[in-house]
């Protein structure tokens, strides 16, 4: 630990910021995505100190070459560690920092000297571990960290960068309203120069529209962190279109308009007035056309969470938003709908937004309008489903609820992008007092287990029927010879494909088969005199006696050529997608 003293103001000429990454129901921070957090924290230095020197560094780097950093860093003025899991998941792209990482890390002895605050969620609400269990107390990272920002970070920084001492800072301040933070975010958009996936277009920049959650006026759900920010508070159009202007021109060209409770009601007059604010969509389209304005080649335009309720109390509102949406972003897009619980009991117990009923209504309007698809492309704007267990009043019940609202769907045909199954954190602060019986730990991995083997393969084959085009999809690991890949977006598919050797760019994919959860593919189009054995292989019905005759062949010119070397018929969806050439 520093000692802190009082003196002259605080000096910041070289500042570390690490990307320990954060994961909270309304913004997510894991490579691909960076989160709001970096970017406003730097833009809060450079606003008062433009002279600093930031280093911004993900955490998957640190790990690649502890020692060099920890040299580097010996000689900063100041280490800012951002980091927050409050709704844990699985994640390709990078790893998030672990508390046992962190003390190690951060309590190097070459550091011992420099102070060090720690930012973002985990500051504010405590350290979520992993579903199901309770969240540690912020504390038990001090030390290694001096200060522990329970406000908001780029306020409490910006304290810094002005000159106050580190002793004098209100880590509790919070912002008044977001015009005192806009020059923050407009300078912070620089730091995406530094992000590793910069050039290669590995980077996907979290937007946020409005903070905080209407529904703070009845408590807000039972689970989550989201009213502890008090009433809403809302960005003007103007600043969310320059600031991504911005990023746009420093080379980001995929956005998701994700950091808040309910992108439909962004813009309502209502809001903060009402528990389920009537949305206004006029704003939607303003923003959105607003944003293809401002960055024209843009490669990836998606949205996050939608409150159910909103759908099923304003469907004519919002089937003109959904319009609206898609007219501008690019398909394959996801609106999660944060139902977390079907059973009665449970919603009224945890004041949940929406009932079956209510939900069913906006799976069936996003269907509707949203579930159109270009040709050989994913549907525009599907919904996502988000599941929460372990909330109180769950009972054995409840998973029978909720299994039996999913088989609905799928005997009525309806889509949904993806089902997410989660557990419960615990965050002093939020309103679980009754704890009650919940259902046990095997009860839950089985329940989810019937889930994915049952609904989600349905779904997935209908979302992503043979021959469908994944466009620009990175490579984010190997697995022998086979490559994962994912493109950029909310809630991308996962697809495994057959690589000799890893692409440096990203790659066309289209789907020949289908996994529980996942997609097996092949590059697109697939060059007939060049694709392996093992391309031949996965594609269903081939097999490697049909693959081997195809591969030997010389000269195919045409389907009928290929057609020529195997006795099954070649599936019409295969045609598309071969080049002759
Ligand atoms: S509607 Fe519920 S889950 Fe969504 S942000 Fe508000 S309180 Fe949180």
């Amino acid at each position: 630990m520093v000692m802190i003293v009082s003196g002259s103001g605080y000096n910041l000429n070289r500042v570390i910021l690490v990307d320990g990454y954060v994961d909270e129901p309304t913004c997510l921070g894991v490579p691909p995505y960076l989160s709001t957090y970096p970017r406003y924290i730097a833009g809060a230095i450079w606003t008062h100190s433009p002279k600093t020197e930031i280093e911004y560094i993900t955490i998957d780097q640190v790990r690649k070459s502890f020692e060099r950093f920890q040299n580097r860093w010996s000689t900063a003025d100041l280490i800012i560690l951002v980091a927050g899991m409050i709704v844990p998941g699985k994640y390709l792209g990078g790893t998030p920092i672990s508390v046992r990482e962190a003390k190690t890390i951060f309590s190097a002895s070459s550091l011992v000297s420099i102070p060090k605050l720690l930012a973002g969620p985990w500051g504010q609400f405590g350290c979520g571990i992993e579903g199901g269990k309770m969240a540690l107390s912020s504390d038990v990272l001090s030390p290694p960290f001096d200060i522990i920002i329970d406000g908001d970070p780029e306020v409490v920084i910006g304290q810094l960068a002005q000159g106050w001492n580190l002793n004098d800072i209100q880590t509790s301040r919070t912002r008044n309203d977001a015009s005192e933070i806009e020059e923050y975010i407009l300078r912070g958009t620089e730091i995406v120069t530094q992000h590793f996936g910069l050039h290669s277009g590995y980077i996907l920049c979290e937007i946020e529209t409005y903070r905080g959650c209407s529904r703070s006026l009845t408590g807000g759900c039972s689970f989550c962190v989201e009213p502890l920010y008090g009433t809403p508070q809302q960005r003007s159009i103007d600043a969310i279109l320059q600031e991504i202007e911005c990023l746009y021109t420093r080379g980001v060209r995929a956005f998701r308009i994700g950091r808040q409770a309910d992108l439909f009601t962004f813009g309502s007059p209502q809001m903060g007035l009402e528990e389920f604010p009537r949305p206004k969509p006029e704003t939607i389209e303003k923003l959105f056309s607003g944003i293809r304005r401002v960055a024209p080649d843009l490669t990836v335009l998606h949205i996050d969470n939608v409150n159910p309720g909103t759908i099923a109390r304003y469907p004519e509102e919002c089937r003109e938003i959904v319009q609206s949406i898609i007219k501008y972003h690019t398909p394959g897009d996801t609106a999660a709908l944060g139902i977390e619980s079907l059973d009665p009991e449970v919603i009224k117990k945890n004041n949940l937004k929406a009932t079956p009923e209510e939900s069913l209504a906006a799976i069936k309007l996003l269907n509707e309008v949203g579930g159109a698809r270009p040709k050989w492309g994913l549907p525009h704007l599907l919904p996502g489903i988000n599941l929460l267990y372990g909330l109180p009043g769950e009972r054995k019940k409840t998973l029978e609820c909720n299994f039996q609202f999913l088989k609905n769907l799928v005997e009525e045909e309806l889509l949904v992008r993806r089902i997410n199954i989660r557990q419960v954190i615990e965050f002093s602060g939020s309103f679980m007092e009754d704890k009650g019986k919940r259902i046990k730990p095997n009860q839950f991995f089985q329940h989810k287990k019937r889930i994915r083997e049952s609904i989600d393969r349905a779904m997935i084959e209908r979302v992503a029927p043979a021959g469908t085009i994944i466009r620009s999809a990175f490579l984010e690991r190997t697995d022998g010879k086979t490559g994962v890949f994912r493109p950029l977006g909310t809630y991308p598919l996962q697809c495994h494909s057959p690589i000799d050797s890893p692409p440096i760019t990203s790659v066309n994919l289209f789907v020949v088969d289908h996994g529980p959860r996942s997609l097996t593919t092949l590059p697109f189009p697939l060059q007939v005199s060049s694709a392996s054995l093992s391309h031949w292989k996965k594609i269903p019905g081939f097999g490697a006696k049909r693959a081997a005759r195809i591969k030997a062949s010389q000269n195919l010119r045409s389907i009928e050529d290929l057609q020529a070397q195997v006795d099954v018929e070649i599936p019409f969806w295969l045609h598309h997608a071969l080049s002759f050439e």
